[in-house]
């Protein structure tokens, strides 16, 4: 139950980071028990989708038009002809953003009294907390591209203001804004439980998150891809640069079905060319444990077919959910 909150409270971030709409064939299977979860907590809602196209269900990566077939609806995809449609491949879900300022307002145990306000789009000011005005907005790249509203945005506070958002997918500094105000990351500083979320004080050793955080969910990974778990590697854990955590993601969502370099870098999102390039360990931080074992995890868990230029990571074919 703990795990599944965790991936649900991690999709609900990405969501909120994201807006808009989210396929559901888009999410990998961890992810889609996070999806059941906000819907049963009514943080996610379907959106209306338009049904002449949809993603292929096959390649993931074309789309085409829905047409209706002899059992049921297909997807003529360009590439890979026509392919059957799950009810659920053409179903898409948006995170509202009233579920989490309701939830975040009831974790600082914020008074009805005092209101919440959109002061521009994508951030809010939620209420106070101790004196600290509490701002929520959709990424922290927003808020550094629309400083000038961060003062409107913390009116009445006698304390520096905390800012909430999604934590980025790239490395950022603990204080990106130089003390003048104390950033909250949602993954790390609440914890879904219950149906709620629960605070964590800036200062206080989140144990039991990082203890969660890092628990084996998805085969040997945690539920963000940050930490792998082999037997055979004797130094414990194994943490993961957010590179390599998305590389690691993107063959994931593959489930154990070879793709090209070009494929699994794109939906890693990152600019490499291939795989292993995130891994190489430089001849200054050879022998460390800390470069070494994410190349000894790419090692064991990747395959690559040289003749056909391919990928695959075998332990995500067969997953348990
Ligand atoms: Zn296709």
């Amino acid at each position: 139950m703990r795990a599944v909150n965790t991936i649900a409270w991690a999709l609900a971030c990405r969501l909120f980071e994201q807006g808009g709409s989210t396929l559901e064939p888009a999410l990998s299977d961890a992810e889609r028990q996070g999806l059941a979860r906000l819907i049963e907590l009514k943080a996610a809602k379907p959106h209306k989708l338009d049904l002449r196209f949809a993603l292929c269900p096959y390649c993931e990566l074309l789309r085409g038009p829905v047409v209706q077939g002899e059992y049921g609806l297909t997807c003529q995809c360009p590439d890979c002809g026509s392919v059957p449609l799950d009810p659920r491949d053409t179903r898409s879900w948006t995170l509202e953003p009233e579920w989490v300022i309701s939830k975040l307002r009831a974790a600082f145990e914020v008074p009805p009294q005092q209101g919440h306000v959109s002061v521009i789009s994508g951030i809010w000011r939620i209420g106070h907390h101790h004196q600290h005005p509490l701002i929520l907005a959709r990424s922290l790249d927003h808020v550094l591209r629309h400083l000038a509203s961060i003062p409107r945005a913390s009116t009445n506070g006698t304390s520096p203001p905390w800012l909430i958002t999604p934590k980025p997918l790239r490395d950022v500094d603990v204080d990106p804004f130089g003390g003048a105000l104390d950033w909250l990351p949602m993954e790390e500083r609440f914890t879904l439980y219950g149906g709620n979320l629960q605070f964590l004080a800036p200062g206080a050793t989140p144990i039991a998150t990082a203890a969660v955080s890092t628990r084996a969910v998805n085969g040997p990974f945690s539920a963000d891809f940050r930490a792998v778990h082999l037997a055979d590697w004797p130094h414990g854990q194994i943490r993961l640069s957010d590179a390599q955590a998305a590389v690691f993601k993107a063959l994931w969502h593959y489930k154990g079905k070879p793709q090209s370099a070009e494929i699994i870098m794109n939906k890693a999102g990152r600019g490499s060319t291939k795989p292993i390039d995130v891994f190489k360990v430089k001849s200054q931080n050879k022998g460390e444990v800390d470069y070494e074992g994410p190349m000894h995890a790419y090692r064991a868990l990747v395959t690559t077919d040289r003749r056909s230029g391919t990928y695959a990571m075998r332990c995500a074919a067969n997953v348990i959910a």
